[in-house]
C-alpha cells in the first residue's frame, strides 16, 4: 500500500531515540520530508544525515527542550524557516518519572509534568494547526500511552496528564474535521526502549531491571516487549493519505496487553 506520504513534511518530536526515531525512519522510507526535534543537537544532525543519504529525503533538524514554552515557539519558527509548511505533527517527548500520589504532587513534580506531558504537545499543535486549516489537509498524532485505557499503579503524572491531553485531542478531532485534518493518538504497551528501561530500574526494587522487563513480557499476552518499529508503523498509517476517515481514535498498540472490551 501506497501511504502517501512522499513529499509530505512530517514534524518528528522526540525524534532522537526510542519511538519517535523509529517514527522519523519509518516516516522517512515512506518519502516524507522530516524536522526532527529532541534535546541534543548532535543526536539529530547524525540521524538527519543518515536518514536524508538513506532514504533521499530532506531532513532538517532543530534542538529543543519541548517542556519550555519559549524553546517551542523558538523551533516552530525554525521549522517555519525550514521548510515553509508542516503536514505531519508527531507530538512526542520523555514521560513523566514514575511515582505514585505522594510522591508526585508536590508543586514542583505537577508543574514539570505538566510542561512535558501537556503542555509541549498543545504547544506544537497550536503552532502547526492554523497552516495546517488554511491548506486543507494536516495529520497529528500524539503518542500517549495505554494508561489513558487503564490507569497504571506508580505512574501516577503519566495517568493523569495523558488522559487530560486524550480529551483536548479528541475535542480537536471533531473541530478539524472538516479541514482536512485528523487527530489521533497512539498508546504503546511495554515497548523496549530506554524508556522503558528506566522504569524498570524505577520498579526493581532488589530485583534487576531485566527480570522486572522478562516479567512485563510474560504478562503481555503476545509473550514478548513491543518494538519500536511496531508503534511507528501504527503512527506512520494515521499520518498517511489512507486513514484520512479515522480521526478521535486512540490506538493501543500494546500485543494484547489491555483487557477492556473496546481498547
Ligand atoms: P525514549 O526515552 O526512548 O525517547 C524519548 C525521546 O524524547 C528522546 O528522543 C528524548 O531525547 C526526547 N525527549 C525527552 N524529553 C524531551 C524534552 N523535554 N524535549 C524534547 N525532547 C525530549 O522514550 P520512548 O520509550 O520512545 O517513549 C516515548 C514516549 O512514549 C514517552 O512519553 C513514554 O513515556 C511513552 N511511552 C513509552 C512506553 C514504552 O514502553 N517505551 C510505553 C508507554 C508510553
Amino acid at each position: 500500500m501506497d501511504l502517501g506520504l512522499r513529499g509530505k513534511v512530517a514534524v518528528v518530536c522526540g525524534a532522537s531515540a526510542g519511538i519517535g526515531r523509529a517514527v522519523a525512519e519509518t516516516l522517512a522510507a515512506e518519502g516524507a520530508d522530516l524536522f526532527l526535534v529532541a534535546r541534543r543537537a548532535e543526536a539529530l544532525s547524525g540521524l538527519a544525515a543518515e536518514l536524508a543519504g538513506r532514504y533521499g529525503v530532506t531532513a532538517r533538524f532543530g534542538a529543543a527542550d519541548l517542556s519550555k514554552g519559549e524553546e517551542c515557539s523558538r523551533i516552530l519558527e525554525e521549522q517555519g524557516g525550514a521548510f515553509g509548511r508542516a503536514d505531519v505533527l508527531f507530538a512526542n517527548a520523555g514521560g513523566p518519572p514514575a511515582g505514585g500520589f505522594e510522591a508526585s504532587v508536590s508543586e514542583e513534580k505537577l508543574r514539570q509534568g505538566w510542561d512535558l506531558t501537556f503542555l509541549a504537545a498543545v504547544r506544537m499543535i497550536r503552532g502547526l494547526l492554523p497552516g495546517m486549516r488554511e491548506r486543507k489537509w494536516g495529520r497529528i498524532v500524539a503518542l500517549t500511552s495505554v494508561s489513558v485505557h487503564e490507569p497504571i499503579a506508580n505512574l501516577a503524572l503519566s495517568n493523569a496528564y495523558r488522559a487530560g491531553l486524550t480529551g483536548l485531542l479528541k475535542t480537536l478531532a471533531t473541530e478539524v474535521a472538516g479541514d482536512g485534518i485528523t487527530v489521533n493518538s497512539v498508546c504503546p504497551g511495554y515497548t523496549r526502549t530506554s524508556r522503558l528501561e528506566e522504569l524498570a530500574r524505577a520498579s526493581a526494587g532488589t530485583q534487576s531491571p531485566e527480570t522486572v522487563m522478562a516479567a512485563w513480557a510474560q504478562s503481555t499476552p503476545a509473550g514478548r516487549l513491543g518494538l519500536p518499529e511496531e508503534v511507528a508503523a501504527a503512527v506512520a498509517f494515521l499520518c498517511s493519505e489512507r486513514a484520512a476517515y479515522i480521526t478521535g481514535v486512540a490506538l493501543p498498540v500494546d500485543g494484547g496487553r489491555l483487557h477492556g472490551l473496546l481498547a
